[in-house]
């Protein structure tokens, strides 16, 4: 009865897929940037300070009601393990580490030269990150990631990107371990990325289309959901995209067409970002933080007639099928 792995990993070991309990899969604990950190310091980055601050939030964020957050804070956008683990270590809160890599476009110069036909040659360093991070853990820390992460923005898939939807590919058949993707929703890309995953193996019903929560085209998103794929309404709060009503308003009415089992929800928010600060968010976007769904959004979702049940299967159960490690494909014992 078992599938291959009914255990979710986290930055504090293993955690049961019917205990992660109320989840926003789709958040950042830190965003920076290690070399422009060593070059130029941001004013209003202060390590332990931040780390207050996340603390904080995240054990606020607990007596709401939630339970499991998801950092998929991946390498290009500042993943530093060892940093979230001093804020894991000090909360309730089940955090769960992610790997993939953040570029819209170009790889550092690094893999122009390291991987299969390329100048230095050797295996491709993504796949072996990706595979390394899940099976045996990030960066000598032994957490291991939980979900792959890629990137597609308004350049599309273009050369780079490529690669790494490839590796992510690759890894998830070895690893079960679920995909998670950025999309730039105006430009409809999440179609391109499920065709993608498609041809190389992965199915649908593994993948979550992100972003999605940024675009009112239904026609596009029933697409992505009627082929199997679970779409991310997962930027509530970024009202300088998209305001809330219009998110919740999208929410709603897929809810009444039955398509509880295939949305997730969260923020995208995170407690530092080098790349919106805490001062730009303060003045511009100031209901992006992660209390925003338990304070202001469920209210709006239930009296615009969602259930107890769509609450549940939204938050919960979602989250906790995505999250479950699905067959490998080398694993002919499979039950
Ligand atoms: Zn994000």
């Amino acid at each position: 009865m078992t599938s291959v792995g009914e255990e979710v990993q986290t930055f504090r070991g293993q955690v049961s897929a019917g205990d992660l309990g109320t989840t926003l899969i789709h958040e950042h604990v830190f965003v920076g940037h290690p070399e422009l950190d060593l070059n130029l310091p941001h004013p209003e980055w202060h390590e332990d300070r931040a780390i207050e601050t996340a603390v904080e939030g995240l054990e606020r964020l607990w007596d709401l009601g939630v339970r499991t957050v998801v950092d998929l804070t991946v390498l290009g956008l500042g993943r530093d393990v060892a940093r979230v683990r001093r804020v894991a270590e000090r909360v309730r809160m089940h955090l769960v580490a992610s790997t993939g890599y953040y570029t819209a476009d170009v790889l550092p110069a690094y893999f122009q030269t390291h991987g299969p036909g390329l100048l230095v040659g050797g295996p491709d360093p993504l796949l072996e990150l990706f595979v390394r991070d899940i099976e045996e853990g990030i960066a000598g820390t032994g957490i291991r990631a939980g979900m792959l992460k890629v990137v597609t923005d308004r350049q599309g898939i273009t050369p780079d990107v490529r690669r790494v939807m490839t590796a992510a590919a690759q890894a998830h058949l070895r690893t079960g371990v679920p995909i998670t993707t950025h999309t730039h929703a105006p430009s409809q890309n999440g179609r391109d990325q499920l065709a993608f995953f498609r041809e190389h193996g992965v199915a649908p019903e593994r993948l979550v289309i992100g972003h999605c929560g940024d675009t009112e085209d239904l026609d596009h998103l029933r697409e992505l959901m009627d082929a199997g794929a679970t779409i991310g309404m997962d930027r509530f709060g970024m009202e300088h995209v998209l305001p809330d009503d219009a998110r919740v308003a999208t929410v709603l009415a897929l809810l009444r067409e039955g398509y509880a089992d295939r949305m997730v929800l969260s923020h995208d928010a995170a407690f530092f970002s080098r790349v919106t600060p805490p001062s730009w968010r303060a003045r511009h976007a100031p209901h992006w933080h992660m209390e925003n769904i338990s304070r202001r959004i469920v209210p709006r979702l239930v009296s615009g007639g969602a259930t107890e049940d769509d609450l549940h299967q939204l938050l919960v159960l979602n989250p906790a099928r995505l999250l479950t490690r699905g067959p490998v494909a080398h694993d002919g014992e499979d039950d």
